[in-house]
């Protein structure tokens, strides 16, 4: 369907407003029109509305397919990654998945069985369509000295392909260990990474969260937080988080992902919070299938009764920059999940009513996880810019999100790649013991 040519044009094709730019069209109720494209060289060299121009006989006609940019998946964890085998999580709690995740890394994580896991996971992502992958790295030691060199290997591995991005990873707590904790903060400098934390409800908060802050200064690095991955109306690190940014006059990006608890607050106390969070330019990242997976599960035989995503609607409509991403696949966290990208957004339109209008929540699986992650061009279609898409059967929203779409086409640099998902057994040697 997709010529394996330098050059040529895809006539009715459908895209979407919110990840398009430069299209001169009329956009229907649910921001679609169809367009011609041409590439050219691996890049798009023009979109124009169909019909405006004259179609070469030998454009491909899509039949008003949908084409959007591959996609950019802001918060992983393929470190963790596909050990659901060797090390389930006995309860389906959170800290069923703390604690079995821990004594699976300090057994089991060397530097092959990391990479190895890690590889897997970037074929799938590969294959369903992503473009670009932030990953958390559990940072305790010793798995940091472990761990990053992993990530480093496999980020010079996958370049061009994927666009890998890391963030330590370790309880707040840790910070305490205040020459531990500069040492890991240069680290992750020289990797050119980022700086994370899980932030907890702990007695001194604002003094370790102005610690973290103060080492992102120092090396100039941008910050990604867990927090509030719970349903105690007590936690409300989001806050101290916004204003450690504001007192800090922090000036790079901010992912915070979870949020989990701002959904049960009292709304007065919501709003105070967005306040801030939307004056400190903070981005949020809902993990809806996670959450779905952990939060509101109680142990007792009873059935749970909230989604456990935050509150992204309020949050868009204060114009915090807001997004959706795939979290754990296969680990304590999430029993379940292949980094489809497509998977996570059917999933997120159910869960958190991304519809009626869809507007452009499309962009929080593209564009807007793009410029947090500070990647320029992607997650739009634009003329001059990669001709990086993933051509699907259905033709509105409707089609799309009913099925799984395992057919889909994903194009990269203008051509259509061979989309090989890794067979498990491939970890099955890894997995014994
Ligand atoms: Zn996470």
């Amino acid at each position: 369907m997709i010529p394996d040519a330098a050059s040529y044009r895809l006539t009715n094709v459908r895209l979407h407003a919110s990840l398009t730019s430069g299209l001169a069209a009329t956009f229907d109720s649910d921001g679609f029109a169809l367009a011609d494209i041409t590439v050219a060289d691996g890049r798009i060299s023009s979109i124009v509305a169909h019909g405006r121009s004259k179609t070469p006989a030998d454009a491909v006609d899509l039949g008003g397919r949908i084409v959007l940019p591959c996609f950019v998946d802001c918060h992983t964890h393929i470190d963790k990654g596909h050990i659901w085998p060797r090390k389930p999580n006995p309860d389906g709690t959170f800290m069923g998945a703390l604690n079995a995740t821990g004594a699976d890394r300090a057994a089991r994580w060397s530097a092959e069985d990391v990479a190895r896991r890690m590889d897997f996971s970037l074929r799938s992502a590969y294959a369903h369509g992503t473009k670009a992958l932030r990953t958390h790295l559990d940072s305790v030691a010793p798995q940091e000295e472990i761990s990053w060199p992993v990530f480093e290997t496999m980020r010079d591995k996958w370049r061009g392909r994927i666009e890998l991005q890391a963030a330590c990873l370790l309880g707040i707590e840790g910070v305490r260990e205040t020459k531990w904790f500069e040492k890991l903060a240069k680290r992750v400098a020289d990797a050119k990474g980022v700086l994370g934390v899980v932030t907890y409800m702990v007695p001194d908060l604002e003094e370790l969260l102005d610690k973290v802050f103060s080492e992102a200064i120092k090396h100039g690095l941008d910050l990604d937080f867990h927090a509030d991955e719970t349903d105690d109306v007590a936690a409300i690190s989001l806050k101290k988080i916004a204003e450690a940014a504001l007192w800090n006059g922090f000036e790079g990006n901010i992912l915070v992902g979870h949020c989990c608890s701002l959904a049960r607050q009292p709304d007065l106390d919501v709003l105070d919070t967005l306040d801030k969070v939307a004056k400190a330019g903070v981005a949020v990242v809902s993990l809806p299938m996670c959450n779905l997976y952990l939060q509101d599960r109680r142990g007792d035989n009873t059935t749970p009764r909230w989604r456990g995503v935050t509150l992204l609607h309020e949050m868009k409509a204060r114009g915090i920059p807001v997004a959706v991403a795939s979290d754990n696949t296969r680990d304590p966290f999430y029993a379940y999940g292949d980094l489809d990208m497509l998977e996570v957004y059917r999933m997120a339109t159910r869960i958190l009513h991304f519809d009626h209008p869809v507007g452009d929540w499309p962009q929080a699986v593209a564009s807007t996880p793009a410029e947090v992650m500070r990647l320029d061009g992607f997650g739009t279609l634009a003329a001059g810019g990669a001709a990086d898409f993933v051509v699907f059967k259905g033709r509105s929203w409707t089609e799309l999100l009913s099925r799984p779409e395992s057919d889909r086409i994903v194009v990269r640099d203008g051509r259509a790649i061979e989309r090989k998902l890794p067979d498990y057994a491939e970890l099955d040697e890894l997995m014994v013991g």
